[in-house]
């Protein structure tokens, strides 16, 4: 089996804010990721303007927070669509959170079970959040990354939105970085 090395990611380089830990799924709050992938991070975030830096909410996922997610979105999910069929229910549901994966199991890279995606945002200098259009874990067809390019008739804000995705966008890309369509926070190093 390959091991993975996990280090934990500092405040110095990114603004940090474990949300899960906030949430009372995780007992600890370090946000821990695999070296390669914090390394490639900090060289995406020199691609930002000056001043501006990664705010990230989560890295490595245990597998008792990810039991933790898909049960709480599970609750979320069937309070916005009460008439869902389960069907449609658990496909919701693994859009959003995900499988939870076989205990002991290592598979691809790029996922957080192995630490080596991030859930993250870009904040200021004084580690205010730029405007996305919707929150980290928004469950609506809203989080797509996609979202305000297809739109027509943009308020001011989701213009906003949209030149700030764009930013994290062509940042995260530039740097080998690969997004999950449907969540514009999510970004993979599978190297
Ligand atoms: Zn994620």
């Amino acid at each position: 089996m390959k091991k993975i090395k996990l280090v934990e990611i500092t405040g110095k380089k990114f603004v940090l804010e474990p949300r899960y830990y906030f949430f009372g799924w995780s007992k600890s709050s370090k946000i821990l990721g695999r070296q390669s992938a914090i390394v490639a991070l900090s060289k995406a975030e020199k691609l930002l303007p000056a001043g501006y830096k990664f705010k990230i909410w989560d890295c490595f996922r245990p597998r008792e927070v990810q039991i933790a997610m898909v049960d709480s979105f599970k609750k979320r999910l069937r309070v916005m669509h009460p008439a869902a069929p389960p069907k449609q229910l658990k496909q919701l549901v693994e859009r959003y959170a995900g499988k939870v994966p076989p205990p002991l199991k290592i598979e691809r890279l790029d996922t957080h079970r192995n630490g080596g995606s991030f859930d993250l945002t870009v904040a200021d200098d004084e580690g205010r959040e730029l405007y996305m259009g919707t929150d980290h874990d928004d469950l609506t067809p809203k989080a797509a990354t996609d979202y305000f390019e297809k739109i027509k008739g943009l308020t001011g804000l989701e213009r906003e939105a949209k030149k700030n995705r764009r930013l994290l966008a062509k940042t995260l890309t530039q740097a080998g970085f690969i997004n999950y369509k449907e969540e514009w926070w999510h970004w993979s190093w599978a190297k």
